[in-house]
């Protein structure tokens, strides 16, 4: 479990996705019954959908409701307004120390955009850190929604975790069958499964195939992951040009890039969203309780469409050689 209060001082951001009855409010409402997310603020750009009442009850520390429309578009800088004033709140001494924000997101928001615009405000990139993108889907809308829906799929592709709803009563098929589509989908995500807000046991099969979705325009492609081995000599400074160049020529097939590298300062963990790169952060040296096992770096994992590995590396070499 990671420490409550992080050691910079920023506040985690959770960006909670899915469609409209994917279950976020139900999940969301448990888990704060049950404390998952520590003491935590709850922003909900929901429209009028929730019981905000209910989600008081359920033990977040402060419930706000974000107006002025869906947070991804319309309502971006009433969601820049909402976090700027959680950190004046938290500057003065009065009110609780929080460890994060909840994001709940309205059902037609892209996590992504939202992700960004933190990413890209020179105020709140020093305040938050995206901590992690949830999205749900259930498990009798997610089919459909997967092969029509742009946005059904952009949202699974923004998340780290996918969290499938409503998986009793769905006949174990059509679960198993999404299942394997979100993993075609996001190969990179967790994957697991709620009722309730409580953790449910995803069915396996291992004859069912998952569903042929039909072309949609921007998703000629299924996304992939690549890895990309930077332990070879570039220093962090050619590594962090190596990136920015790549994500300018390239960042509308990256989703997202995620990597571990070693540096002077210690091993930094490097994160971007299409063109947006989060400021590298140091990693804590040795986990308290680790077993010994030698931690993994100096790597990138890139998750995009239509990147050519070879050409990848080939770019990377190029880089070291120059040197
Ligand atoms: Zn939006």
């Amino acid at each position: 479990m990671t420490e409550v209060y992080r050691r910079d001082g920023r506040l985690r951001l959770t960006i909670i996705g899915g469609f409209l009855g994917s279950g976020k409010s139900t999940w969301l409402r448990h888990q704060l019954h049950e404390r998952s997310f520590g003491p935590v603020c709850l922003l909900v750009n929901e429209a009028a959908e929730t019981s905000i009442d209910d989600l008081l009850l359920g033990g977040a520390e402060q419930v706000k409701v974000l107006a002025g429309g869906c947070a991804c578009c319309e309502g971006r800088n009433a969601l820049v307004a909402a976090l700027l004033r959680i950190c004046e709140k938290q500057d003065s001494t009065d009110g609780q120390r929080l460890s994060g924000v909840l994001l709940e997101t309205s059902g037609l928001a892209d996590p992504t955009a939202i992700a960004k615009t933190l990413l890209t405000d020179p105020v709140l990139t020093r305040r938050f850190v995206v901590d992690e993108v949830i999205v749900l889907m259930d498990a009798i809308n997610g089919p459909l929604q997967l092969a029509q829906e742009y946005l059904g799929r952009r949202q699974i592709e923004a998340a780290e975790r996918i969290i499938v709803t409503k998986i009793h009563g769905t006949p174990t098929d059509q679960v198993v069958r999404l299942v394997k589509t979100l993993r075609i989908l996001n190969p990179a995500a967790e994957i697991e499964g709620a009722e309730l807000g409580v953790p449910w046991q995803l069915p396996s099969d291992a004859a069912v195939r998952p569903y042929e979705l039909p072309a949609l325009p921007a998703f000629s492609e299924p996304i992939q992951s690549y890895r990309l081995d930077v332990s070879r000599e570039a220093g962090w400074t050619g590594l962090s040009v190596w990136l920015s160049a790549l994500l300018a020529a390239r960042g509308d097939q990256i989703v997202r890039v995620k990597g571990v590298v070693e540096s002077p300062a210690g091993r930094l963990l490097l994160q971007s969203v299409h063109r947006a790169v989060q400021p590298p952060e140091i990693l804590p040296a040795v986990p308290a309780n680790s077993d010994g096992a030698k931690l993994e770096s100096n790597f990138i994992v890139l998750l995009g469409r239509g990147i050519d590995e070879k050409t990848l590396n080939r770019s990377w070499s190029k880089l070291v050689e120059a040197k």
